[in-house]
């Protein structure tokens, strides 16, 4: 995938220069590199296919969104690339390794219902995961902070002492947004962490991820249903098609950042926009 990061964004060689991460050869390799992944499920004789030759690739630092009708293979592609699920064909590699070799130390992974831990309060939650973090021999990243901070960059200071289900839903998303960021992963993966959220919590909850991606130089795979979100946050959109899951198209983003919020949208991003919405109903399942 070859759009860069444009302005706005921290410049990539601002990474750490003691992170591995950081070395020519493994950013030769492709932060994330997903090549031919065919993913059939059996369930008793019936078979589906999912995803068929599957292919794309996202640079250090770059943010890429996925696209596609309901059903199409997305999440399960998710879970490909973050080893919790074998494809039956491909391969996937971070810094050229694959998943579930290169483990957690790279990876976070956002799904669409936040899993916290009901018993915990929310900073017992995001400690626990720095706590497995230094158990797995990973010590904590200086650049993370305390999980106080981290939850406090969320804006949840004042919900330490909760338990999630004295929270909202979108709260509750903050903080495993939070948590995956504790650890310090170098690549991303987030599964429409705002499709249960309100508009307005929704380009909140947006701009917070867009101000931490920046500034912690993360590599992001993020699921979407919205266009616009699509276009706000991307470097890269990858649009798929549906039965079997394949990618229809790639769309570089080439609009600049900051990239402005809500109505005045540019002519260029709502360009973008229109883009891919017609890649959307070009590759739309007849039924739709
Ligand atoms: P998306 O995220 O694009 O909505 P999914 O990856 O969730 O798509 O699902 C793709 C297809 O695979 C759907 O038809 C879904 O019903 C099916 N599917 C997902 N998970 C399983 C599973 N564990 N067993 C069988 N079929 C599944």
């Amino acid at each position: 995938m070859g759009a860069t990061r444009d302005n706005g964004a921290m410049s990539l060689s601002s990474r750490r220069a003691s992170d591995p991460d950081a070395t020519s050869a493994s950013r030769d390799s492709g932060a994330l590199v997903i090549e031919h992944v065919t993913k059939d499920y059996r369930t008793g004789s019936r078979v589906t296919h999912v995803l068929d030759d599957v292919s794309l690739r996202a640079e250090t630092g770059q943010f890429v969104t996925i696209i596609g009708p309901s059903g199409c293979g997305k999440s399960t592609l998710l879970r490909i690339a973050a080893g919790l699920l074998r494809p039956d064909r491909g391969a996937v590699t971070l810094f050229g390794e694959r998943p579930d070799h290169a483990a957690t130390a790279h990876i976070g992974y956002v799904p669409q219902t936040p899993s916290l831990l009901p018993w915990r309060t929310v900073l017992a939650n995001v400690e626990l995961a720095l706590q497995l973090n230094t158990r797995a021999g990973r010590p904590p990243s200086p650049d993370s902070g305390s999980a106080r901070e981290m939850l406090e960059r969320f804006g949840l200071a004042h919900v330490l002492d909760r338990r999630p289900h004295e929270l909202s839903g979108g709260m509750r998303q903050r903080v495993a947004i939070a948590r995956s960021f504790i650890v310090d992963p170098t690549v991303l993966l987030m599964d429409e962490p705002f499709s249960s959220l309100d508009e307005l919590t929704r380009d909140a909850q947006g701009r917070e991820l867009l101000r931490l991606w920046q500034w912690n130089q993360k590599t992001v795979l993020f699921v979407t249903h919205s266009v616009s979100e699509a276009v706000a946050f991307s470097d890269v959109i990858v649009v798929m098609s549906s039965s079997p899951g394949r990618i229809a198209t790639t769309i570089p983003v080439a609009l600049e950042r900051p990239r402005d919020e809500g109505r005045e949208r540019s002519g260029a991003r709502r360009d973008l926009e229109d883009q891919v919405r017609d890649e959307l109903r070009r590759h739309a399942p007849a039924a739709q």
